[in-house]
């Protein structure tokens, strides 16, 4: 039987049609190649991200040009290449297309994109990493509150790529962490007790509050934080938590996110030791 599989699908026909491959996706990249084409970044469902080649997409008269719009969530038909995949077909799913018409929001959209192109691997699923992104700016597009979509993203990217923060055992000594006097670790990849803290003068002091609040996030329940009055003190220091521990896994700066910060309070922070 599997001999006899082997012999049909090894018909020039089939491996033809073995090299097309569906999927759904949000162009998180896109840059001019060449004359008249596109390069093309999408996070997908099936297949983790995927760069492509977007053929003709700049002309005016292109099939694929308007359907592979930034943020858009769409439906792919691609066929594998040696070095790029091609993409064959585009249908648009949900334009995105409040979101694209002020800055602001151009900016969060190109921060959770940038986070997902440095976080997401190519060609491995990740169901996960790509509802992230939808939720995010679907959340966007809808209106609420960027700064709490934005913390929920950037922490479920790290949950989604397997580097979310320890938030319950002290990373120096495995001690259950309690309430008070706690640190941020980050080099060490969570929260550490009082006498961890104390000793490492990398370890960021960490507020009952903002452990609560990234608790909360961690367990699915991000969605409540709409509806509470968070403090500007609160949430900056849970901003400058996640930020400073994506730069660190990461290993370079948030380009989107350095605009957008000096956009939305005049100033930048850096991550300690760095
Ligand atoms: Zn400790």
């Amino acid at each position: 039987m599997q001999v006899e599989y082997f012999q049909v699908s090894n018909t020039g026909e089939s491996r033809q049609r073995s090299r097309v491959y569906r999927c759904e996706g949000i162009v998180i990249r896109r840059r001019d190649f060449g004359e008249a084409d596109r390069l093309v970044t999408v996070l997908t469902d099936d297949h983790g991200k995927v760069r492509a080649l977007a053929k003709g997409s700049r002309r005016t008269k292109s099939r694929l040009g308007g359907h592979l719009e930034p943020y858009a969530r769409v439906r792919l038909m691609l066929a594998r290449g040696r070095n790029l995949d091609i993409i064959t077909s585009a249908q648009v799913l949900e334009p995105m297309t409040h979101l694209r018409r002020e800055e602001r929001s151009i900016l969060y959209a190109s921060h959770w994109s940038e986070i997902a192109d440095q976080l997401m691997a190519e060609s491995e699923q990740n169901r996960f990493g790509y509802g992230v992104l939808v939720r995010a700016l679907t959340s966007l597009e809808l209106g609420r509150d960027p700064v709490i979509t934005s913390r929920i993203c950037e922490w479920e990217f790290l949950a989604a790529s397997g580097f979310q923060p320890e938030l319950f055992q002290c990373t120096g000594c495995g001690r259950q962490i309690e309430p008070g006097g706690n640190g941020m670790h980050i080099e060490a990849g969570g929260v550490v007790c009082p006498q961890c803290h104390a000793l490492d003068p990398l370890s960021r002091a960490i507020s009952n509050d903002a452990l609560r609040v990234l608790r909360a996030i961690g367990r699915g329940d991000g969605g409540l934080l709409y509806d509470r009055q968070l403090n500007d003190d609160l949430l900056k220091e849970i901003e400058q938590l996640l930020i400073g521990y994506l730069r660190s896994v990461i290993e370079r700066d948030l380009q989107a996110w350095q605009i957008l910060s000096s956009l939305e309070d005049g100033t930048t922070w850096g991550t300690p030791g760095h």
